[in-house]
């Protein structure tokens, strides 16, 4: 979720600013807070099912799931629970455009496994923010805090700032490991 998503729904809701209170509340009950969200994940969706994950992304794939596992920074159930897939992201890393979806940029198959389970592991965490809070209340509460600061995805929006201090924490304890020789 990052730039390219900030731009449109930026724009979206730019769009959706009336002048006239009024009007506010027809375009408010034509775009809401869900709607604005799915616009972009849709999209992204759809581009994203007819993709084939290049060469090399199962092997990286179960590999960065297997540090996580293994290094206590995921649960089993946890890396089960969404289907993650590599496809080209406007601009981004990684996505969860819905419940259990989970996206990677695939220019992310040549990064290290390392650096891949951080982003893997802050996209897990929008995965269980959609469980806790619900698919509804996630859009909304992401749209808001998108539109509170701008358009920002960044640590400002309290769900990013979640996912965000989860990278963190993951990249930390993954460079205090003695990692072996590839
Ligand atoms: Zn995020």
């Amino acid at each position: 979720m990052r730039r390219a998503l900030a731009c449109l729904l930026s724009l979206l809701l730019t769009l959706a600013v009336p002048r006239v209170p009024r009007a506010e509340t027809a375009l408010e009950q034509r775009f809401d807070c869900e709607q604005a969200f799915d616009l972009i994940a849709t999209l992204v969706i759809a581009r994203c099912a007819a993709w084939q994950a290049p060469p090399g992304a199962a092997d990286k794939l179960a590999a960065t799931r297997a540090r996580l596992l293994t290094s206590g920074q995921a649960s089993g159930a946890e890396l089960e629970a969404p289907r993650i897939a590599f496809c080209p992201l406007a601009a981004g890393t990684g996505m969860v455009p819905a419940p259990r979806t989970l996206y990677l940029d695939d220019g992310l198959v040549e990064l290290s496994v390392d650096g891949l389970a951080e982003i893997l592991a802050h996209e897990l965490e929008h995965v269980a923010q959609f469980e806790r809070l619900g698919s509804r209340n996630f859009k909304c509460d992401y749209v808001r805090a998108m539109v509170a600061c701008g358009g920002c995805q960044d640590r400002r929006n309290a769900l990013e700032a979640e996912a965000y201090a989860r990278q963190d924490a993951v990249r930390e304890a993954l460079a205090r490991e003695v990692t072996p020789a590839p």
